[in-house]
């Protein structure tokens, strides 16, 4: 099992104005990140998650004394398992070692103790298991490849563990129009691959695409890298299926690009957090594939200089912009400390990754250039590469989309994924520096900046109380202040949803609890999470 993977993107060597060659790193520091390093590209493909981090368990969750107390929820019997298994024969799992994998997070943060995992192959048994679950009013949690990041995706107690993993169908493609219908439990990396020999390309990526599960991106809305290019999965998702706690199965399946006859259902799945109903199948709408890419990695030695990097990009790369990241010096350390990935350029406060797909590689080359020259000419960045073909594009992805797996290397890691007004964003990453002082191991900012998204990052040796008290509420606070919004792109989960009303009104999160109780009067889907019980 592995998290990310190969980033298959037709590359092509440019060929550089005379202004641009001075971007482009020497030929031996190229050397040592390609070439002769032993990590180079081969260090790309990622362990198991769960082999790649600490091995020590987290305390089970039910232990976080007056957090929350188990709901009066039936507990699995015998006679649950005998139906289960008449139901799913061979896909019933309930060996101790088996199901410990699944019932701990991705970060090893949190910890539930299911007995019971389901491994359903196609909707109607997933409408059996609910409907079971419902009658017998047993709570469970959808599962898809477990990299959530707000603890979502693990059983608080002993609910059900329902897992996407045997649901990995692609049900059709459409060449024309590039709409894609799949099962839920697509891995996010082999959907992009089978679309890639059809000359498209998924409209999301990101880090964990080689586990994460198509179905688990859209109960979490996820953004990643492409969204500033292709938009959230609010756009690109055409339709879904999703059975309901009752066993119900809706269907909005369609693949229509407009469709305006009554309420949008599908949206409110894309985003529930398995709080509604289990997403079973979706179908989405795919670009072409680029046939042009082209990777530029550039340093900074201000954030204000950032901000215009993005401002000139925007104005001189235009409609080929595919992504904007960015990532400060603290967290180019800990990818080369843990992950020894090597980093290609002379240290920099800050650190800008910039992605171009089109169609035309001489026109894209010709936007880059020019675009190249201006930066460096007006003294915005002091240093750069460019990568053109898939190897190095790759090793460049890498220093950038390899942060959230080397903090994992580097402690307990205390994670804030926050949508800020862009001109304000990386004063939090400097006013939590100076507030935290020494109490923290490493204080690191980094994210999709073309997005105003910043992945705000502290971590300690082990988990520290302390470390807690002086982050939260600050971190909320600043960020409800400044106008953003407490979760960007990961969802609430079982760590977060209490916090919700710093981003959004009570009237809002009423709405949602009167919603949750229409769809689940029972509770039994993914309760602790997303929304706070409406008592
Ligand atoms: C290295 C790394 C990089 C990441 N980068 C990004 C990033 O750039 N952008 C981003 O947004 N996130 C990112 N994430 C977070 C995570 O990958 C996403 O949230 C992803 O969408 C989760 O998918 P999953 O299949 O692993 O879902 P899981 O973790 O299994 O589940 C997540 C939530 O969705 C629910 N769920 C899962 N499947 C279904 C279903 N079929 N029906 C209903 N509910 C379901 C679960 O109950 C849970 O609440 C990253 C994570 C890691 C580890």
């Amino acid at each position: 099992m592995k998290l990310g993977g190969d980033r298959e993107t037709a590359g092509m060597r440019l060929s550089f104005s005379r202004h641009c060659v001075a971007l482009i790193w020497s030929k031996r520091a190229r050397a040592r990140i390609f070439n002769e390093s032993p990590q180079g590209c081969a260090c790309i493909a990622l362990r198991c998650r769960f082999m790649s981090l600490n091995p020590v368990q987290p305390p089970p969750t039910q232990d976080h004394k007056g957090i929350f107390t188990r709901l009066p929820f039936s507990e699995v019997t015998d006679k649950d398992l005998t139906f289960f298994k008449d139901l799913i024969p061979g896909r019933v799992v309930t060996d101790e070692d088996d199901l410990k994998s699944h019932n701990i997070d991705w970060l090893r943060t949190v910890r539930g103790h299911s007995k019971l995992l389901l491994r359903p192959k196609n909707t109607e048994e997933v409408s059996n298991i609910l409907k079971y679950c419902n009658d017998r009013n047993l709570a469970v949690t959808p599962q898809g490849g477990n990299t959530g990041l707000v603890g979502g995706s693990v059983p608080v107690f002993d609910e059900i563990i329902i897992s996407t993993a045997l649901m990995d169908k692609v049900i059709s493609f459409d060449q024309v129009s590039g709409s894609l219908v799949c099962q839920c439990g697509c891995i996010l990396e082999s959907l992009n691959q089978y679309l890639e020999g059809q000359g498209y390309i998924m409209p999301l990526d990101l880090g964990a695409k080689g586990s994460c599960h198509i179905g688990g991106n859209i109960a979490t809305n996820a953004g990643g890298l492409r969204l500033l290019r292709y938009g959230s999965l609010r756009g690109t998702v055409l339709g879904l299926e999703a059975v309901l706690p009752n066993g119900t199965v809706l269907n909005c399946l369609n693949s229509l690009r407009k469709d305006n006859t009554g309420y949008d259902l599908k949206q409110l799945f894309i985003g529930s957090e398995g709080t509604l109903g289990l997403i079973t199948a979706i179908s989405i709408l795919c670009p072409r594939k680029p046939s042009s890419v082209n990777v530029a990695l550039l340093g900074c030695e201000s954030f204000s200089k950032v901000l215009q990097v993005f401002t000139l990009c925007r104005d001189l790369l235009g409609e080929i912009l595919s992504a904007f990241e960015f990532q400060d010096l603290e967290s180019m350390n800990v990818v080369q400390t843990h992950l020894k990935l090597m980093n290609p350029l002379q240290e920099s406060p800050f650190y800008i990754l910039i992605e171009t797909a089109g169609s035309s590689a001489q026109h894209d080359e010709e936007k880059l250039n020019v675009f190249l020259a201006k930066a460096l000419e007006s003294g915005l960045v002091n240093s750069g590469t460019v990568a053109t073909d898939q190897s190095k594009i790759k090793s460049v992805w890498a220093l950038r989309e390899r942060i959230t797996e080397a903090l994992a290397h580097d402690g307990y890691v205390y994670k804030y994924d926050l949508s800020i007004p862009v001109e304000k964003l990386y004063a939090l990453v400097e006013e939590t520096r100076v507030r935290l002082g020494r109490t923290a191991k490493r204080v690191v900012g980094y994210g999709h900046l073309g997005d105003g998204n910043l992945h705000l990052n502290i971590t300690s040796e082990s988990h520290s109380k302390s470390l807690v008290a002086a982050l939260e509420p600050f971190v909320y606070e600043w960020t409800a202040q400044h106008c953003g919004s407490i979760s960007a792109e990961h969802g609430l989960g079982f760590k977060k949803r209490n916090h919700i009303y710093y981003s959004k009104s009570p009237e809002a999160v009423q709405l949602m609890q009167i919603l949750k109780k229409l769809l689940d009067p029972k509770g039994i889907m993914n309760p602790y999470k997303t929304i706070p019980s409406s008592g």
